[in-house]
């Protein structure tokens, strides 16, 4: 069966559009904002209002798509947020973090909310929190509580490490209903910050992508009206965590595409480098008798085309409604791995260039390695892409 990887022509403009922003509107200011942590990029703004237009337009382009296209394959709004978070992160991923309006909440939004929901939150700035203090990969250990009280449900405990949480206007939060139950009384529910008991505690200095922030926020007795719940508020325990970790096969993709999009940078600018000491990329011979750097660089340019391919393909899952879990923690595993050695490789090769603040290099390896832990780590993928591969429970192999 003939195999066509070209991307549709729909998304030539999603494509230009974003590449335009991260080249002229990230580039300039990656550095500036790498040095002033914690301060709002204010340039995005403008970035954000253009977004938001856009979005009315793409969100209708790619639902007439589904319907006109019942079988056999679609490619929508999956595909286009990850062409779009690709063509960013080329240009600064902490920089498309703390873009107003697209936050990983808001993904988690799109991925579970009703039509009811998705019209109340579709403008939103939703960050995501469900680590705590006691835990991070252990997702099923929520000790963060909702109690209903009437109409509402109260939300008391303390989450950490929130991308923009203390920019998003609303975040979605990560509760147990009932903790005698387990997994399967975990929640999401979506809170404004302005509510009544949600504080922003702390921010993180970080190692990389410093544009964007991290915050510790803190619900004490804070009420959200009970219709903020994504999804059914039943106990399903048949389903167990299905619900809330569903959101998980739409956005490992997405954090895997800013890992191909900051390792094309990477790979281009090591290209640039090799290429001005003189030595020539040669497809046509092999990369073993070629000089050391470039059969290092072939070697790492075709891992990030496997990057690729694993990530196009989850998304294509995800978009035509075909379970993807095993294929979207097999595109972020890549994705991660990939994107910090292509980063410290071209650090090493790069050498005192690219050590030195002359180019972006070491800064793009101190920002590569966060997308092989959140949205779960190298060893989290590797364990779900086992379990699948084995046809094993998170009972049997932990
Ligand atoms: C900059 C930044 C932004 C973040 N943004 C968010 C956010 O927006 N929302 C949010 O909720 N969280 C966020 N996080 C948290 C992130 O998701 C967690 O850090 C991550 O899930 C890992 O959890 P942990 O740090 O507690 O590490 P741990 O779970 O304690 O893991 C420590 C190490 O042990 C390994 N490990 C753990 N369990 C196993 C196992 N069973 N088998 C093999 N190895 C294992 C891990 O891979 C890791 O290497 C962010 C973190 C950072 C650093």
């Amino acid at each position: 069966m003939a195999i066509n990887l070209e991307l549709p022509k729909k998304f030539d403009s999603t494509v230009e559009r974003t590449h335009m922003a991260a080249e002229h509107l990230f580039r300039p200011i990656s550095r500036k904002y790498d040095k002033a942590e914690h301060e709002y990029p204010v340039e995005l703004d403008e970035l954000a209002k253009l977004a938001k237009k856009g979005r009315g337009s793409e969100k209708s382009a790619d639902s007439e798509t589904a319907s006109e296209n019942d079988a056999p394959s679609v490619n929508g709004a999956n595909m286009r947020g990850l062409l779009s978070a690709l063509e960013m992160s080329w240009g600064d991923v902490g920089l498309l973090l703390s873009i107003p309006g697209q936050g990983l909440g808001n993904a988690a939004i799109a991925a579970v909310a009703t039509p009811e929901q998705l019209e109340r939150f579709g403008d939103v700035w939703a960050a995501m929190a469900i680590t705590e203090p006691s835990f991070g990969s252990d997702s099923a250990a929520v000790t963060t509580t909702a109690t209903l009280d009437g109409d509402d449900y109260i939300l008391n405990g303390e989450k950490i490490f929130v991308t923009a949480g203390s920019r998003a206007d609303h975040v979605v939060v990560w509760a147990t209903i009932d903790k005698t139950v387990g997994r399967a009384a975990i929640k999401s529910f979506v809170v404004p910050m302005t509510t009544d008991g949600v504080t922003v505690a702390r921010l993180e200095h970080k190692l990389g992508i410093k544009a964007s922030d991290t915050a510790v926020v803190r619900f004490e007795n804070a009420r959200v009206p009970a219709e903020n719940l994504l999804g059914s508020p039943e106990i399903d325990t048949k389903k167990a965590f299905g619900g809330v970790m569903q959101t998980f096969d739409n956005t490992r993709p997405v954090v895997a595409a800013m890992a191909i999009g900051l390792g094309r940078a990477a790979l281009e600018e090591l290209r640039r480098m090799l290429e001005d000491a003189g030595h020539e990329i040669d497809y046509d011979s092999p990369a073993a008798g070629q000089h050391a750097t470039v059969a290092e660089y072939i070697r790492l340019e075709s891992d990030w085309e496997a990057s690729w391919l694993h990530t196009v393909r989850a998304a294509w899952m995800a978009d035509n409604k075909q379970p993807n879990s095993a294929e979207a923690s097999m595109s972020k595993a890549k994705a991660g791995r990939t994107v910090t050695e292509i980063t410290n490789k071209a650090v090493e090769i790069g050498a005192t260039a690219g050590f030195s603040e002359t180019s972006l290099l070491e800064k793009w390896a101190r920002d590569s390695k966060i997308l092989d832990i959140f949205e779960g780590t190298q060893q989290i993928q590797q364990l779900i892409i086992a379990r699948r591969v084995l046809g094993k429970s998170s009972a049997d192999l932990k």
